[in-house]
């Protein structure tokens, strides 16, 4: 870029390290505020290359991801290549398919496949192929370099930064689910789940009426399978749907084109250094993909930094500190709670418990609205800070009595029983009486 008419402009310069998802709709918001923009991203640029390397992961966009995408113009663009999910479908291992709705009627998740192909139109974008370095001068650096971010190693050799990262003992494969006479395999808007306590498979819709099947277990587990005919026998074992509806032979050979990949969570603070370098995306909070809320959260960054860019007059000294103070508690909330849904998606959703709870929630979020929101909704559906719904959601079971229930349940060893449970808030004096049969 030396010696073009933009190095000369008194525009700032922002320079954004990372044109993956983060990084190309933080260059929008960036660009619509009439900033230089310049993107770097390692890798080949997706829409030129003949063949492009590595995973593509369809990913379910929620409310603050679609709410950052309104925000640059994209919404609609991006929605109209998604597939809407109402619920989860339940896959037992008779092969009974039980639906768990989301939220209230309505509220869809949306798959999308990648990307924001045309995001980055209005920046400019540098690609490097060959690898090779150079030394550009900006007024703002933006890190959205992914999990493994080289902009947070130069923040490591710093003091006062916070750090740690941990490896789940899971990995994740990907497997084909093609259509049938044209059609989807299972029925589409779903996100569908096998869940086996200690491993699960989910399967996700694509546009081209494939399904992605991902297959979430302990990395000891894949490496016990060596051959086709053990790849079959545990998908017998485990997976009995799903063997002809992905198909033997594909099974077979698909099981071992790609080892299992690792998944990591990382968490860091503080986010930026002086006024001049900021941590977004993935490079400042990788999280485990149990939530659906990593790209999300991601999205939600850049809106959170647009709106404190306005508290502030863009002064990128007041407003990087304060970026900090109010997205680390944010992040790390929902690093932790996809932390939870991992063991809740493989394990609870299997337990009567689980299904009860659900019930109850989402009964008296439509008795009471405003007074008790179920904890995915307000992740999902709403923009209520991470760290404040998971606040909000320890004072619901605090006032629900879920402990007591729970004691009840199982002291009332019957396939059949009756709970009577109170509902208490203290300002008001609203008692409520659940009566369960099952
Ligand atoms: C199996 C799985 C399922 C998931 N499902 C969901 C979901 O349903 N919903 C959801 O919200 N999130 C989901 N996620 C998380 C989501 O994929 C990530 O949070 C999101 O991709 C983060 O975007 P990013 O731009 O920060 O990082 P990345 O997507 O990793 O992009 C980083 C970019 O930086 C580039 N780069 C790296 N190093 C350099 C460098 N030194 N210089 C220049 N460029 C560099 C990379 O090539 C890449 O293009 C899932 C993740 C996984 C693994």
């Amino acid at each position: 870029m030396e010696g073009s008419p933009e190095r000369h402009s008194k525009k700032k310069v922002v320079a954004v390290v990372g044109g993956g998802l983060v990084g190309a709709l933080n260059a929008c918001f960036f660009a619509k505020r009439g900033f230089d923009v310049e993107v770097f991203e390692t890798r080949e640029d997706i829409r030129q290359a003949k063949i492009v390397k590595g995973r593509s992961i369809n990913l379910a966009l929620s409310h603050r991801g679609r709410q950052a995408l309104k925000h640059v113009g994209m919404e609609e663009k991006i929605v109209s290549q998604g597939i809407p999910m109402h619920a989860r479908m339940i896959h037992s291992l008779s092969g009974k398919q039980s639906p768990i709705p989301y939220g209230k009627k309505g509220q869809v998740n949306l798959i999308i496949l990648l990307l924001l192909k045309s995001a980055c139109h209005a920046a400019a974008v540098s690609l490097r192929p060959d690898g090779s370095t150079e030394e550009v001068e900006a007024d703002l650096i933006v890190g959205c370099d992914g999990a493994f971010s080289a902009i947070r190693k130069q923040f490591l050799r710093r003091s006062c930064f916070n750090y740690s990262q941990t490896y789940i003992p899971h990995g994740y494969m990907e497997l084909t689910m093609p259509p049938i006479n044209g059609e989807f395999a299972m029925k589409a808007n779903y996100l569908h789940i096998w869940p086996r306590n200690t491993f699960m498979m989910i399967a996700l819709p694509n546009m081209d009426k494939t399904f992605t099947c991902t297959l979430f277990m302990p990395f000891e587990e894949f490496e016990k399978i060596t051959t086709g005919d053990e790849v079959i026998e545990f998908f017998q074992k485990y997976f009995p749907d799903t063997i002809q509806l992905i198909g033997a032979d594909a099974l077979r050979r698909d099981y071992f084109r790609l080892p299992a990949q690792a998944m990591v969570s990382v968490k860091c603070s503080p986010y930026h250094i002086g006024g001049k370098c900021v941590l977004m995306g993935d490079a400042a909070h990788a999280v485990v993909p149990f939530y659906g809320q990593g790209m999300n959260a991601g999205f939600e960054d850049c809106i959170v930094f647009d709106e404190i860019m306005d508290q502030f007059n863009e002064d990128f000294n007041a407003v990087l500190p304060e970026y900090t103070r109010v997205r680390v508690p944010d992040d790390h909330a929902i690093a932790d709670l996809a932390m939870y849904n991992y063991i809740e998606m493989r394990a609870h959703v299997n337990s009567k418990w689980f299904l009860f709870r659900k019930h109850v929630d989402n009964f008296l979020h439509f008795l009471m609205p405003r007074a008790i929101i179920p904890l995915y909704t307000m992740v999902t559906f709403t923009r209520t800070r991470y760290h404040e719904a998971v606040e909000r959601w320890h004072w619901q079971n605090k006032v629900i009595h879920f402990e007591k229930i729970q004691q009840a349940a199982s002291l009332l060893k019957s396939d059949h029983f009756v709970l009577v449970s109170f509902l208490t808030f203290p300002e008001n004096f609203i008692q409520i009486h659940l009566s369960v049969f099952e």
